[in-house]
């Protein structure tokens, strides 16, 4: 049967789903679609992989680890070329996206010994005759379920986390980028043939749920809010852990003393990249009553500068142009002005750069995720005004400050996961920091020593000399 094809709407026909260009409708490719059988049966081929895994040690895996950062890196282009074909996004983009995973994997595979091999305790003076240490045991099988807006570098930080750690990964990619997802295990399996130590798992509608049920050690999620909580309603039934990296709604914060051009520049790659499509992405700007007005011209003249359908891709997801509209539309409902873009921006599948001031708290820019390339700029009084409508949200994912005495106290202050002063979304660019948020943005961490600490369980014994 040959489903009605609508560009970026992925379809399945005969038990293959395929994938198209949200812009021209070119097809990016075609996989197999599972069931929750065939779920099952993946998860179970993966547990012998990760006993085979484990006992490759630290140091056999991160050899293949590293052999497969290697191949990414030999194959950059052809990555970022499908990258492109399937989401729209701008080649440049696709590239630096590529590089930020490839970092991942290099960081996970070089420090899993350092982070995770067995660690000595000081012996208690109550329990003097007794040594004690830490090991972090793998959970087996971990389920990773990634997102569509970042497909490449945003499964690989779990996957390279809980490989490093010696877990076999079964993957989901989302239903919007399948064939990003395949290349990675496909590109993994030349440097690791042996066994199905990362495989993919394709569906829509069913088998992210399935995943979760399917006797999976641990679950990574990374997807929106409401999605985040059924992943956690079915892991409850099985007390199945997981990691939530979900939506946000962040902030950024110009002080008084800030560079104007330098966090002009900011709010606009933070806002606009990706089209907007960015979990970290700056979609609210509070900047202080001095220098608010050279602060919004230095915005608009900058992003007025972005040209749509070419650094500005297409919106990736058909259906979230219409949340983008329904946020903009709301905003000048309820007063808010439009300095760049507007209503006429929506030109589907494109969004033009949307600048908007006078927003009112309650309007559903300010409130909701909208994962377009729209920004608000309001202006408050002062930073403690900035710090309390900032953290007006449930959302607490990433943030940003400018400004030069106050910067890092502001910072401190912010309710997220993590904060970049004088800089943004750069958190997301090194292996060794945490990446994760606070409230309806999550919980747990990806990357770094926390990251890797995710996808082991500590494990205390004691022996008595
Ligand atoms: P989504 O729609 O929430 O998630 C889609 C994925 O979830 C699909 O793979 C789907 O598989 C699976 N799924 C659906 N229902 C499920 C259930 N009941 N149990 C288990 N899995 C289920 O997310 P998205 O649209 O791909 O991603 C966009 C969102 O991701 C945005 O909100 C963005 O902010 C967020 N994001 C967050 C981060 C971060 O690090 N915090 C990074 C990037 C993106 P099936 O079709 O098989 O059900």
């Amino acid at each position: 049967m040959t489903a009605t094809r609508v560009p970026g709407i992925p379809v399945v026909e005969d038990g293959v789903l395929i994938s198209t260009n949200p812009a021209s409708g070119a097809e990016a490719g075609r996989v197999p679609v599972a069931d929750a059988e065939a779920v099952n049966e993946t998860v179970r081929r993966a547990a012998e992989a990760a006993r085979w895994w484990q006992a490759l040690g630290y140091d056999g895996r991160r050899e293949r680890l590293l052999r497969w950062r290697s191949l990414i890196v030999r194959r950059v282009e052809e990555l970022a070329e499908l990258t492109s074909l399937e989401t729209g996004k701008p080649n440049a983009d696709a590239i630096v996206e590529a590089t930020a995973a490839v970092e991942h994997v290099d960081w996970a595979a070089r420090n899993a010994r350092r982070v995770l091999g067995p660690r000595k305790m000081r012996t208690r003076l109550l329990l003097a005759e007794h040594s004690g240490h830490v090991e972090y045991q793998p959970y087996g099988v971990v389920g990773v379920i990634g997102p569509w807006n970042y497909p490449i570098v945003t499964p690989v930080g779990p996957i390279s986390g809980a490989l490093a750690a010696g877990n076999a990964v079964v993957f989901k990619p989302s239903e919007y980028t399948p064939i990003v997802g395949q290349w990675l295990v496909d590109t993994f399996a030349e440097v690791v043939p042996e066994q199905p130590v990362l495989q993919a798992v394709h569906g829509l509608g069913e088998v992210g749920a399935a995943l979760c049920r399917s006797g999976v050690g641990k679950m990574s999620f990374t997807g929106s809010t409401t999605t985040a909580k059924k992943v956690l309603a079915a892991c409850a039934e099985n007390l199945v852990p997981a990691v939530i990296e979900a939506g946000g709604k962040d902030a950024l914060i110009v002080d008084a003393d800030a560079d104007i051009a330098a966090a002009a520049e900011a709010a606009v790659w933070g806002s606009m990249t990706n089209a907007g499509q960015t979990c970290i992405g700056i979609e609210r700007v509070y900047a202080v009553a001095p220098i608010y007005d050279a602060f919004v011209d230095a915005v608009v003249e900058k992003a007025g500068q972005l040209r749509t359908g070419e650094e500005i891709g297409p919106i990736t997801m058909p259906r979230q142009i219409d949340i983008i509209r329904e946020h903009i539309d709301d905003a000048l409902a309820k007063g808010g002005q439009a300095v760049l873009g507007g209503a006429g921006a929506v030109q589907p599948p494109y969004v033009s750069p949307t600048v908007l001031v006078d927003v009112p708290a309650d309007s559903s820019e300010i409130r909701d995720e909208t994962f377009g390339p729209t920004l608000t700029i309001t202006k408050v009084a002062d930073a403690n005004e900035a710090v309390r409508q900032a953290n007006d949200t449930p959302y607490g994912l990433g943030g940003a400050v400018f400004g030069k005495k106050n910067a890092l106290r502001i910072a401190r202050r912010l309710r997220s996961g993590m904060v970049a002063v004088n800089s943004t979304l750069t958190f997301v660019g090194m292996g060794n920091l945490p990446f994760g948020g606070v409230g309806e943005s999550g919980f747990g961490r990806i990357h770094g020593e926390d990251g890797l600490r995710e996808f082991a369980r500590a494990k205390s014994i004691t022996v008595r000399r």
